[in-house]
């Protein structure tokens, strides 16, 4: 990924969008904000017990860093759902200064609209961002392990063919940080799902060295989808960032011991 600086805050952004034109991305850190502890600083969830006038603020400053009016951030209300929705102009600004207004029951979007922004908000799951740069389409996910299971990534790139007539060769996908394969404990029990929903856990699950323990590869299950459904491999980066390895510029909620805030991941059409 590339590291930019905006107006004091620290943004992140995708080699493979880099050179688009018309295109807006970032990822954003938990550095440069205003919120405080585990929040501490650019927490952008309101749904994780922080102060909501403080995330307000973040999400303000993280407007004028990236130049997107904050009534074009929309957001989900994420509930770890394999579910993913057509955003059109009467959700624009869906959970932009609030999470009741959140559009509910999803964890992915997808739009074909011009300054809608779509942002995912995480803390170790996956942000996945995809485009089409030929049907000019965008998707945002949020992909842990629960939404790899539940093939949310495919769903996604499946409505973008069904609704807008995307090819898959010509989808760009970005794998932002995220808990990666050197932290990304789970129990047998998802081991057990795992199996059941992927079939092939080859290379997606392995033994940790804690005794009953597994490593789930997070980035693995889901760029794997992605290449079932047809996206070239060199379309597809990865940024291969541990947020509990560096949770130190990202928000891990494996580090902070589930409380802790969230950063975005977003994408928009400008023109
Ligand atoms: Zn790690």
């Amino acid at each position: 990924m590339i590291k930019t600086e905006s107006h004091g805050i620290t943004l992140y952004s995708f080699h493979v969008f880099s050179t688009i034109p018309g295109l807006k991305h970032f990822v954003s850190t938990r550095h440069n904000g205003i919120s405080e502890k585990n929040f501490s600083s650019l927490n952008l969830g309101f749904h994780v017990g922080d102060n909501n006038l403080n995330v307000l603020r973040n999400r303000k400053l993280l407007s004028v860093a990236t130049d997107i009016d904050i009534y074009r951030f929309t957001c989900a209300n994420q509930c770890h759902s394999g579910n993913v929705v057509l955003v059109d102009d009467a959700s624009r600004g869906k959970g932009s200064v609030d999470k009741e207004t959140a559009i509910p029951n999803a964890d992915g979007m997808i739009t074909n609209v011009e300054k809608i922004c779509l942002g995912v908000q995480v803390a170790d799951c996956v942000p996945i961002l995809l485009y089409d740069p030929v049907e000019r389409v965008i998707a945002a996910l949020h992909s842990g392990w629960k939404g790899a299971l539940k093939k949310i990534a495919p769903h996604a790139v499946e409505k973008m063919i069904q609704h807008y007539g995307c090819k898959t060769g010509n989808i760009l996908a970005a794998l932002g940080p995220s808990n990666g394969p050197c932290c990304y404990e789970v129990g047998p029990d998802v081991v057990h799902e795992a199996e059941l929903a992927l079939g092939n856990t080859a290379g997606i699950l392995k033994p940790s060295p804690k005794a009953g323990k597994y490593i789930f590869d997070q980035w693995q299950a889901n760029k794997r989808q992605l290449l079932e459904m047809g996206l070239k491999e060199s379309n597809i980066e990865t940024a291969e960032i541990c947020t509990q390895c560096h949770s130190d510029t990202f928000f891990s909620a494996r580090a902070d011991a589930g409380v802790t805030g969230r950063f975005v991941a977003g994408i928009m059409l400008e023109k």
